[in-house]
């Protein structure tokens, strides 16, 4: 387990002070429950690292999965192949019919969240997105999405919508078009995560909501489109610096 913990905890950022200094694995475990008939019910594995840097204790949560691969294997390809996917904690391997079952450990989120956003975003921005990231830890994957429209909704008032409590996300995205304060890049990718939130906010026709795997990749979106956002408009802050200087001159 400290081995499987390792091989994925590679780049591990620390949520507190953002160090990727290292850690110390102070406790790992797993474990999973079973249906009568051998199914896996659910399985969670859990590891503390201690941030080599400022100390503090980070959890990592995994959720334990197994299948059936209806392959087969001989018992010399065991190993290699252990090595080759670190994040099996057993092959599931039966000797008798040389076919193997194997049960992983799949990352669902880290608490805090470990993500570094460049000084320049505003703080209430940064918190909604690290709320955001901290759901994911515990699958609350609508919630994260929802988090993630909440930080949009700041950023479409940061570029100059004025925020009203009856104007919804999607008015003030339509603003932001119009008066074209935005690229039209910037707006699809702001559209695109209000899409995503409104499933997690609204019940649906389905009501399947959102799966863990979709709010990872919505959570990392929203901090790639809000990353990309501020340094673009720190250099329009510092061109328009310069130009004042050079005007002086
Ligand atoms: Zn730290």
């Amino acid at each position: 387990m400290q081995e499987n913990i390792k091989s994925m905890a590679r780049g591990f950022m620390c949520g507190y002070c953002f160090a990727q200094s290292g850690y110390d694995i102070v406790f790992a475990d797993h474990s999973e429950t079973r249906h009568v008939y051998g199914d896996l019910l659910e399985g969670k594995a859990i590891a503390v690292l201690k941030c080599r840097n400022c100390r503090m204790l980070n959890l990592l949560v995994f959720s334990v999965k197994e299948e059936d691969f209806g392959g087969s294997m001989e018992e010399s390809e065991l190993e290699p192949f252990l090595a080759e996917h670190p994040h099996v904690l057993s092959p599931g391997f039966s000797e008798e019919e040389g076919s193997i079952a194997p049960m992983w450990i799949e990352l669902m989120g880290q608490y805090p969240h470990g993500f570094k956003l460049s000084r320049d975003v505003p703080v209430t921005i940064r918190y909604d997105l690290e709320e955001a990231g901290d759901c994911l830890a515990v699958g609350a994957s609508n919630a994260a999405a929802v988090m993630c429209g909440r930080a949009i909704e700041r950023l479409a008032a940061d570029f100059g919508i004025k925020p009203d409590k009856t104007m919804m996300l999607g008015a003030m995205l339509g603003e932001l078009k119009d008066r074209k304060l935005v690229s039209e890049d910037l707006f699809n990718a702001m559209s695109e995560v209000k899409e995503w939130r409104n499933i997690g906010a609204h019940p649906g026709k389905d009501d399947q909501g959102i799966e863990l795997s979709q709010a990872q990749k919505i959570v990392e979106f929203t901090y790639l489109l809000v990353e990309q956002v501020f340094p673009r408009r720190d250099i329009h802050k510092v061109k328009d610096e310069l130009k004042q200087m050079r005007n002086k001159k």
